[in-house]
């Protein structure tokens, strides 16, 4: 059941967005070569607990496994999501790192992720996550009242297979609120004029997860962290938007991110 949000409703959803929008800028003052994800986690976490917010993903459950024991996902190089931040696992120069983050504020979820680079990567690599972040906001343009899931699907799907890149099918965006996954799902491929109808009052996380070769994925043995088969790269960037008539409104951002990245931003 999908739930439309009020006036209101989208204003605490923005101020739980925001704090993982701030999250997210914070960590990237500390993303470079020999720091650990684990250092990132408990950054975050700290950060997090300190503005008065809970750590969704901490605790978050699942049904293969034990509960995901971090604050936020940390995946690297051919690690497309889920990735489980460790003090063994070190950022090296030519990295990629996605970073996912959630919060629950005032009883609202936040959700946003961003793939950063580790000190000099490559121009193929950077390609890579340029196009997954335009493919973003092509999906974004298509959160408008009227549209369907499929023209929003499509956007990400033709942009990212034009570069030759795989689509991740087995996972998806989400409609979010009280609860960070929520009806519909936001699939990021699709037909254009097929799928649930957009209505001004959803709100929902667009997330596409883009693989540099094959989008064939394997399972590591922790029950969390995904990665391509073919041990290519993958980009993941979301973004949490309310549905607008005219214009999709987005709620999390990525300027305090690309504040501390300047002109090294994607
Ligand atoms: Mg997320
Ligand atoms: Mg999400």
């Amino acid at each position: 059941m999908i739930f439309l949000k009020t006036d209101d409703e989208i204003e605490l959803l923005r101020e739980s967005n925001l704090l993982v929008a701030k999250t997210l800028g914070m960590l990237a003052e500390h993303i470079k070569p020999g720091v650990s994800t684990k250092q990132l986690d408990d950054l975050a976490e700290e950060f997090i607990r300190d503005h008065g917010a809970i750590p969704t993903f901490k605790g978050f459950p699942n049904p293969y496994g034990s509960p995901f024991p971090s604050s936020i996902c940390t995946s690297i190089n051919e690690n497309v999501v889920h990735g489980i931040p460790s003090s063994d696992v070190v950022l090296r120069d030519g990295d990629i790192i996605s970073v996912d983050c959630g919060t629950l504020l005032n009883g609202f979820c936040g959700d946003s992720a961003y793939t950063f680079c580790v000190g000099e990567v490559s121009d193929e690599v950077k390609q890579l996550l340029k196009i997954t972040k335009e493919a973003l906001y092509l999906g974004i343009e298509q959160a408008v009242q009227g549209r369907r899931l499929g023209d929003l699907g499509y956007a990400i799907q033709n942009h990212c297979e034009q570069s030759g890149y795989g689509v991740v099918r087995e996972f998806v965006g989400h409609g979010i609120g009280h609860k960070m996954h929520e009806d519909p799902q936001v699939p990021n491929y699709g037909k254009r004029g097929s799928g649930t109808m957009l209505k001004k009052g959803m709100c929902i996380a667009i997330e596409p997860m883009i693989t540099m070769g094959n989008r064939q994925l394997i399972m590591e043995r922790d029950g969390w962290t995904v990665r391509t088969r073919d041990r290519k790269f993958a980009a993941h960037f979301e973004h949490t938007v309310a549905v607008g008539t005219c214009k999709a409104d987005i709620l999390s951002s990525f300027s305090f991110i690309e504040k501390v990245l300047g002109d090294k931003a994607i």
